[in-house]
């Protein structure tokens, strides 16, 4: 039996974010709204979870002994990770302890480097991906160039939103692409992944949920990709049977190789029948945003039920849906948004403003969410009323 308690007394159920963006942010409300204690933690003041938490701290998250420090101070019954770049050695240790980590310590240190999470995947389960290499220097990548063929893409193994990603397409795009990746590369790590470029038809994000009662699906999800960042998504992308049970089979079996309970996004490229795994979060994903609009229970009341240990009878999708990202460019710490009442004089059709305290280079500061009769109108709206959103000062900031 759950048991949940009174936020700021002894008897409340605390739970930890790592990583407070806008992703966190909905996990935060979907917990406050099931009467947990939120601490939310990141690497700066006024992050979007923080500003819906009990209680929020400001650590460098790649700091093992700062983290492991933090979580013991604070003693949550959970900590949930919200994104990849922590060090988790620290959550390996407290849950050694006997803290809980969402969805497991394991998941969470494979899936932060993707040198971890292809090995499981590729070489232990067998499951289809991508060829691919790892290299720690230019001669390595190189080789490795030769041996998975062109094109093909390189990333380091620490990165998310697509930095230091590139494709190269001639070979005398290596050295680029070996400067790119260094640049965007994070926590330190100089190595890199080259994986030989798939010619999808499309791809997908299949969210898969284990909780107290099993595993459940949502319905899968198709999105376009800028440079590695997500630039639209809708649900549910049209699908063959067959392929799309081949898609959850290798989802629960990666899910049940990580354990534990929560949401995880699992990525898959289709190409005609044959499925390429790509990667997991095992977390909330940007592109299943559009579950704030698309399902009965979104991707993050999802994640808190299964965390808390609380049963998913059901996943009930309502149509054809689409979500599509507002970006801004520009340096500014007090963006303004307006013209979102053109969004909102349509029915079906949400917007959620993240709050995030500054802009410098481009970030995703929004998202707009629609629900039509067909995926095409949904995506056709989604994009229209994202383009129409004004930022300013228009001396600071434009949109993407
Ligand atoms: P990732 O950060 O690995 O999810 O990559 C971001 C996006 O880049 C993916 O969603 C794809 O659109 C594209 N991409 C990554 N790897 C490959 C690949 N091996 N072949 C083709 N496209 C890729």
């Amino acid at each position: 039996m759950v048991s949940i308690g009174t936020p700021g007394s002894t008897s409340a159920k605390r739970v930890m974010l790592l990583g407070s963006g806008e992703l966190g942010k909905e996990v935060a409300i979907e917990l406050q709204r099931l009467g947990c204690e939120v601490i939310a933690v990141d690497r700066y003041p006024h992050a979007p979870a923080m500003q819906v938490a009990h209680k929020a701290h400001v650590i460098n998250m790649l700091d093992e002994k700062a983290l492991y420090d933090l979580i013991r101070a604070e003693s949550p019954d959970l900590v949930v990770p919200e994104i990849e770049a922590i060090a988790t050695e620290a959550l390996l240790t407290v849950e050694k302890e006997g803290t809980t980590v969402v969805p497991t310590a394991r998941a969470a240190n494979l899936t932060m480097n993707r040198r971890g999470i292809r090995e499981l995947v590729a070489s232990e389960l067998g499951v289809r991906t991508s060829p691919y290499r790892f290299v720690e220097s230019l001669d390595e990548l190189v080789e490795a160039v030769n041996e998975v063929g062109l094109p093909c893409v390189v990333k380091p193994v620490m990165s998310s939103s697509g930095k230091g990603q590139s494709t190269i397409k001639a070979e005398a795009d290596i050295a680029n692409a070996w400067n790119y990746a260094l640049e965007g590369t994070r926590g330190g790590a100089d190595s890199l992944i080259v994986e030989g470029f798939v010619n999808f038809d499309y791809e997908i994000t299949l969210l898969t949920v284990r909780h107290a009662g099993g595993v459940s699906f949502c319905e899968p999800i198709g999105h376009r990709q800028e440079a590695g960042d997500y630039r639209e998504s809708w649900q549910p992308q049209p699908i063959t049977e067959s392929v799309l049970a081949e898609c959850q089979s290798i989802a629960t079996g990666v899910s049940d190789a990580l354990g534990g309970f929560g949401l995880f996004g699992m990525e898959f490229f289709i190409q005609g029948d044959t499925v390429y795994f790509s990667e997991v979060s095992p977390r909330p994903h940007d592109t299943g945003l559009v579950t704030l609009i698309s399902q009965n229970l979104s991707e993050f009341q999802l994640h808190v039920r299964a965390i808390l240990g609380l049963p998913i009878p059901l996943i009930q999708q309502y149509g054809p849906s689409a979500s599509c990202p507002i970006l801004v460019r520009g340096e500014s710490a007090a963006v303004e948004f307006s013209d979102i009442e053109l969004a909102l004089l349509e029915p079906h059709t949400d917007i959620r403003l993240f709050g995030k305290p500054e802009v410098r280079g481009s970030r995703r500061m929004g998202v707009v969410v629609t629900r039509r009769d067909s995926v095409e109108d949904a995506r056709a709206a989604a994009l229209q009323l994202s383009d129409r959103v004004q930022v300013g000062p228009p001396s600071d900031v434009s949109r993407v």
